[in-house]
């Protein structure tokens, strides 16, 4: 055992020290090496390791696929969790629509969602090539092309950190939202397992993503049009494949933290009348007849809220598709997908954060909107 670790971690079965830098186990490749990194193959022994690593009062982050992660080249005293597991997805019970499937925290997220389109069950096929592990998913309620996880989940296995408690819990106690949950930027608790409710009659859940409805030929008026979840899945791997948003080593375009800004969303009439002054300002009136920007329900004092889109915003700011900081630089948008800061090969963490503080500046100053990222920062953070 490495010295980092307690001795008691030798014992636990399921449980296997590895040896990793944080660039090898996150997608942007970028980061330092920990003090230690343990694999964990179950739910249990994914318990069982954060619970004595907490009881040592050693500091630790828990890791999936790592593609929701920045992290610092100098990573002091850490230790690296990582989530893995070979345990197949179970149904765990059934009703006449319905099945419910468990999955440890540890399964590749993108297996889970081919595993249930081969059993034709429906719900995650809008969700497929999302990278990562099923454990991570409620973290940041991952979602894509209309459809969100925090349709789906059923209940959540949850180590609470502060009690050492393992329990179920359900999706109402994870304040989920767009792209959160009480459990992400927290040391709240780990997510060891999941269970999801997913439909039996062979369908898609109703497809709302214009892009994808027309690529699967959705007509005008169809209401609320489900296809077959093969063919569903096979579409959204291909628009995915076309933005840079599929795992490959071979391309840059996916070193990468998926979208790295969440779309922006402002309340009130006014602030959203604000954002599109400054839009016709700098882009010309035309151009806010094209501007993506949605209602958002309200906040909780019931003012209405705007979503805009962060990717359209940041091509009109002057970022195009493949820009750099300098031509030379080896840090950069995605040359598929404005929205990805990407390394092209030999970035640091410094290289990213300076390319996503360019980014960041550039949007506020063109139209006064303050993007916010979307991945989880550790040992570094974006300059103010
Ligand atoms: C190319 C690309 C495309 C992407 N597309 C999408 C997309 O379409 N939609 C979307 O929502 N996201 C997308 N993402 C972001 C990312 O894939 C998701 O957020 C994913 O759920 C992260 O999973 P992970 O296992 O890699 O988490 P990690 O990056 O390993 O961890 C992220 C955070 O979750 C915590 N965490 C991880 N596992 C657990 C656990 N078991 N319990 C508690 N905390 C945990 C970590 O400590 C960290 O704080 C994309 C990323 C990439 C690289």
């Amino acid at each position: 055992m490495p010295d980092a670790l307690p001795a008691s971690l030798s014992a636990t079965p399921g449980v296997r020290p590895t040896d990793a830098t944080f660039a090898d186990l996150t997608t942007l490749r970028v980061g330092g090496r920990p003090a230690a990194t343990v694999e964990c193959a179950t739910p249990d022994a994914l318990a069982s390791a954060v619970r004595s690593l907490d009881d040592a009062g050693v500091p630790l982050l828990v890791v999936g696929g790592g593609s929701n992660l920045v992290v610092g080249d100098e990573v002091d005293g850490l230790v690296a969790v990582v989530a893995v597991t070979d345990e197949q997805p179970t149904v765990v019970g059934e009703d006449a629509t319905s099945v419910i499937v468990r999955a440890s925290a540890g399964t590749v997220w993108d297996c889970l969602v081919a595993w249930s389109v081969q059993h034709t069950y429906g719900g995650l096929e809008c969700l497929s090539g999302i990278p990562g592990t099923v454990g991570a998913s409620p973290v940041q309620n991952i979602g894509a092309y209309g459809a969100e996880v925090s349709g789906l989940l059923q209940r959540v296995q949850l180590l609470d950190r502060t009690s050492g408690e393992l329990a179920w819990v359900t999706p109402d106690t994870l304040d989920l939202s767009y792209r959160y949950s009480n459990l992400k930027f927290t040391a709240r608790g780990v997510v060891t397992a999941v269970e999801f409710r997913l439909t039996t009659d062979g369908l898609s859940v109703p497809l709302r993503f214009g892009e994808l409805a027309r690529r699967l030929g959705v007509t005008e008026g169809e209401d609320h049009p489900r296809r077959p979840v093969a063919e569903v899945r096979e579409a959204v791997l291909a628009l995915r494949a076309g933005k840079g948003m599929v795992l490959d080593d071979a391309d840059h375009d996916t070193w990468s933290a998926g979208s790295f800004f969440t779309n922006p969303v402002v309340t009130g009439e006014d602030a959203r009348d604000a954002v599109t002054a400054r839009v016709a300002d700098h882009c010309g009136a035309a151009a806010v007849e094209g501007m993506p920007c949605y209602p958002a329900g309200t906040d909780t004092d019931g003012r209405p809220q705007f979503k805009f889109s962060a990717a359209w915003l940041i091509e009109r700011a002057g970022f195009p598709k493949g820009w750099k900081i300098r031509e030379d630089a080896p840090a950069g948008l995605s040359t598929k997908h404005t929205l990805a800061l990407t390394n092209r090969g030999s970035a640091s963490s410094e290289d990213i954060v300076e390319l996503a503080t360019a980014v960041r500046d550039g949007v506020r100053e063109v139209f006064g909107v303050s993007l916010v990222p979307e991945p989880v920062w550790i040992g570094v953070t974006l300059q103010d």
